[in-house]
């Protein structure tokens, strides 16, 4: 009998760690980075925009991985060998917050601003000329603080059928993006998507929380039929806000229960606001780490949903970006002491790349059950041995790592 591949293993046993990059983020060095320490620690899949240059800079990030780890990938017993996370790539069928991009024009800004836009972006995307585009993801935080209300959205759009065509050949798997309210867009969109699905591996629709929400997904399901791959309902619960407190991870996981008690057949996975919390109150409330899955089949297309015993796995945005933000200004300020060089790859410098993969490690493993509370009183040999050779990051990771890893 043939192994299924380790990612859909993980998902099978709500193991499944998901990188999300940004279905609008373009920083293409940050996105490079970003990749190659969450593999190296152990993701199971990276969700990115669209766009023919993030995925040639995740490809490079991921054949680095590939080589480094012997070196870099510490096993674990869920997790015996590395492999290479699978490449999803995000389509939205209308209007949607995680397709848009900020914009204003700065010669309309008072020179005595304090500028409040600039100190709540978290993706450094606000300069004294504007937003710079690449960096922008759509979080929407510096829109209300201008006091002068000079900050507006921009849709970030692509075509489906010519991504479908040029990029889902080169992925593992796709996204769609829709919202309660969007069926005849989304069955639009559909028809791009459906051709290609057999070269794919996975099939993910990501909605938010909305009343409506769990009755709109079966009416996908219906729509959609019966699939040749497995599929994933992501349960957006507030998007792109897990950076922002602890709290936030409380809407994803009452969206998440929702579907699980009453959604169609599919694994379940959370996203939006998910954060180091989210592990923790998976592992209090006994959902994770527990084997069993409804994955989905042919079978059950007409058929009420079966009980779905835990969550598939849970992805993480802006609070994986966070985490790893010191390793990401240590870059810039290289190619900034550098004379305008370009920032160098994450791998040139190990002793950073060392530290990144420990940070990185400090937000999969608790998902992976790596919690150091199974050698009680003390952390796991494995990421000690990593720490002790990463140097000190300036800023280090958001939060003390025992509250990571409690
Ligand atoms: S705050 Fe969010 S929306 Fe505004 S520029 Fe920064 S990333 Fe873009
Ligand atoms: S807060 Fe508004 S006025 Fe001030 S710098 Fe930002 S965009 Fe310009």
């Amino acid at each position: 009998m043939i192994a299924p591949p380790p990612p859909l293993t993980a998902l099978k046993e709500g193991r499944w760690f998901k990188l999300i990059c940004g279905a609008s983020y373009q920083h293409l060095p940050a996105i490079r980075s970003l990749a190659l320490a969450y593999a190296l620690a152990g993701a199971d899949c990276i969700d990115i925009a669209a766009d023919p240059s993030v995925l040639a800079a995740v490809q490079a990030a991921l054949t680095v991985a590939d080589r480094l780890a012997p070196e870099f990938f510490i096993p674990s017993p869920q997790q015996p060998r590395y492999h290479r996370p699978w490449v999803m790539v995000s389509l939205n069928d209308g209007e949607d917050p995680h397709f848009r991009k900020a914009e204003f024009d700065p010669a309309h800004c008072p020179a005595d601003c304090p500028r409040p836009c600039e100190a709540i972006c978290p993706a450094e995307a606000i300069a004294l000329d504007g937003v710079i585009g690449s960096r922008c993801y759509g979080c929407g935080r510096c829109f209300p603080v201008c006091p002068l209300q000079l900050i507006t959205p921009r849709a970030f759009s692509t075509s489906p059928a010519g991504v479908a065509a040029q990029l889902l050949p080169q992925v593992d798997a796709v996204e769609l993006h829709t919202q309660v309210g969007h069926g005849d867009a989304f069955a639009r969109l559909w028809q791009s998507i459906r051709p290609h699905l057999h070269g794919l591996k996975l099939l993910a629709i990501s909605c938010p929380s909305a009343p409506g929400a769990v009755a709109y997904l079966w009416d996908l399901y219906r729509l959609m039929g019966p699939l040749p791959i497995p599929l994933i309902w992501q349960a957006d619960g507030r998007p792109m806000s897990g950076d922002i407190g602890a709290g936030t991870t409380h809407a994803a996981l009452r969206y998440g229960q929702e579907l699980l008690a009453a959604g169609p057949p599919g694994f379940v996975q959370l996203a939006g606001g998910t954060n180091h919390h989210t592990a923790l109150k998976l592992r209090q409330a006994d959902w994770a780490i527990s084997l069993g899955s409804s994955p989905y089949s042919p079978r059950d297309r007409d058929r009420p949903a079966p009980p779905t015993p835990h969550f598939g796995g849970v992805a993480y945005g802006s609070y994986a970006r966070r985490c790893l933000a010191p390793t990401l200004a240590q870059l810039t300020a290289i190619a900034l002491a550098s004379e305008g060089k370009a920032e160098p790859p994450l791998e040139q410098i190990p002793d950073l790349l060392y530290a990144a993969v420990h940070v990185a490690r400090g937000l999969v493993s608790p998902l992976k059950g790596l919690e150091p509370r199974i050698k009680a009183g003390s952390a796991p040999a494995p990421l000690q041995s990593v720490a002790s050779r990463a140097p000190t990051l300036t800023g280090g990771p958001p939060g003390p790592l025992s509250d990571r890893f409690e």
